[in-house]
């Protein structure tokens, strides 16, 4: 693949060169393409798309002339933007659960810098990284010395003794001011902070590292030890600190959260982000939407993709949670919350070959149009709340029109009437372009 890809890029360089434009940005001229744009349903049929350097310059159903440009014949298929998935883990994704648990850091990355190559080519584009050390892989893909998406980094997701992210041994507590740092907060794949202070020392110590939002465990998990599904996690002065030094970046907090109350919480505290939800009510949906708060929610479900966990604890959790899926997503579209679509797959390399597929499974609540927006015009606004904190700030993700992110793409057939053509990228997506350089092309260039 990388030399297939080097090959591209070579060919991409030469044909921006050889109009003679030494210095001339290079273009990228798509033809015969039908464009979803990412938030109208109408497609622009039978247009035409020029990129320049890493953006989109034209989108027009008039011909384009473009000398120099690298051509691709679309030869009619449908143009999409890059997916985004808000709710993901370059590093918890693609690594066992056993690594994660038993390893060491650096295998963690190694696996995690692969799950990105393959992430791209899947064509998801960008992602919110909810959680985990994902800055060197962030910083080597934007330099493109590794192929992966854009990463929005949340850094070490921050936990209360005994909540979602602490992991550590039985034995751990009590604990005392003597005892050396967990390995795992101390290579930033988790952290954990007790009272105000901390919170607000813990919160600044991530922001310095580079992250996009702050990520926190407001209430109970599935996959954690300690922690019941009703626990509320963090007290809310807690929650406000986080808020507060978010705030003081200029950015914003999301909140692993299944239940009422703690939503509650959260919500007057300040928290913008509600991640999963399934166990929620009407009435704190409806909170969520007065308060313009998100629902970052994904279609889980107790299916062929179901996860299965060694404790049995975590196993009947897990069935609660998937049992609160159906009922979330249909009564989140009633009330008009603000819906993101994420995966958060973990510790299992095949399952998240599957990414396009939970994608797909959207349809059981939404039209295909509705399902491709939330997965890129949708989620790109989501990202924006990280405001001066978004890494690629000189256009729009998640849309096709001037002035975007050339991050795109095409479709082997119209997935506005198919949505499924998502769950199989590989055989489905025929080009697939980030920042305006070709991953993938099955279709001849000129
Ligand atoms: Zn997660």
């Amino acid at each position: 693949m990388i030399k297939h890809l080097s090959l591209l890029c070579v060919f991409v360089f030469w044909g921006a060169t050889s109009a003679g434009a030494q210095e001339a940005v290079q273009q990228t001229l798509i033809t015969n393409v039908h464009v979803f744009d990412g938030a109208n349903e109408q497609r622009i049929e039978n247009a035409n798309v020029l990129i320049e350097g890493n953006l989109i310059a034209a989108v027009s159903t008039h011909p384009i002339t473009a000398e120099g440009a690298t051509l691709i014949d679309g030869g009619g298929s449908t143009l999409i933007p890059g997916l985004i998935d808000a709710h993901w883990h370059t590093l918890y994704c693609c690594n066992p659960q056993s690594v994660v648990v038993t390893g060491d850091i650096l295998e963690v990355a190694v696996r995690g810098a692969i799950g990105s190559e393959k992430t791209l080519m899947r064509g998801f584009t960008s992602v919110r990284d909810v959680g985990g050390n994902s800055f060197a892989i962030k910083r080597m893909i934007d330099k493109r010395e590794i192929d992966g998406p854009r990463i929005l980094p949340s850094g070490p997701p921050v936990t209360q003794t005994g909540g979602h992210f602490d992991y550590r041994p039985y034995q751990a507590v009590p604990s005392n001011a003597a005892d050396s740092k967990w390995y795992w907060y101390s290579v930033g794949l988790m952290a954990q902070a007790d009272g105000v202070p901390e919170v607000t020392k813990t919160s600044r110590e991530i922001m310095r590292m580079g992250a996009s939002q702050l990520k926190i465990a407001g209430g109970g998990g599935v996959s954690s030890t300690y922690d019941p599904l009703d626990v509320r996690q963090f007290t809310k002065a807690e929650i406000e600190a986080f808020v507060e030094v978010a705030d003081t970046y200029n950015t914003y907090v999301a909140s692993h959260i299944f239940t009422d109350e703690a939503t509650r919480i959260a919500v007057e505290a300040g928290v913008k982000s509600i991640e999963h939800g399934f166990l929620m009510s009407r009435e704190t949906m409806e909170l969520m939407r007065d308060n313009d708060v998100w629902l970052s929610v994904q279609p889980l479900l107790d299916d062929e993709d179901g996860f299965t966990f060694n404790d049995p604890e975590s196993q009947r959790k897990w069935i609660e949670v998937t049992d609160g899926t159906d009922r979330t997503y249909t009564t989140a579209k009633e009330v008009g919350v603000k819906v993101a679509f994420g995966t958060d797959i973990l510790f299992d390399p095949a399952l998240a070959e599957r990414q396009g597929a939970f994608l797909a499974k959207l349809k059981r609540w939404y039209e295909p149009f509705e399902v491709l927006k939330m997965a890129t015009s949708g989620n790109a606004e989501l990202l924006a709340l990280a405001g001066p904190r978004h890494p690629y700030r000189a256009g729009p993700l998640g849309v096709i029109k001037e002035g975007a992110y050339a991050d795109l793409i095409l479709v082997d057939g119209n997935p506005l009437e198919d949505i499924d053509l998502v769950a199989s990228p590989h055989e489905n997506f025929d080009l697939i372009m980030k920042d305006g350089v070709i991953y993938k092309n099955t279709l001849s260039l000129n």
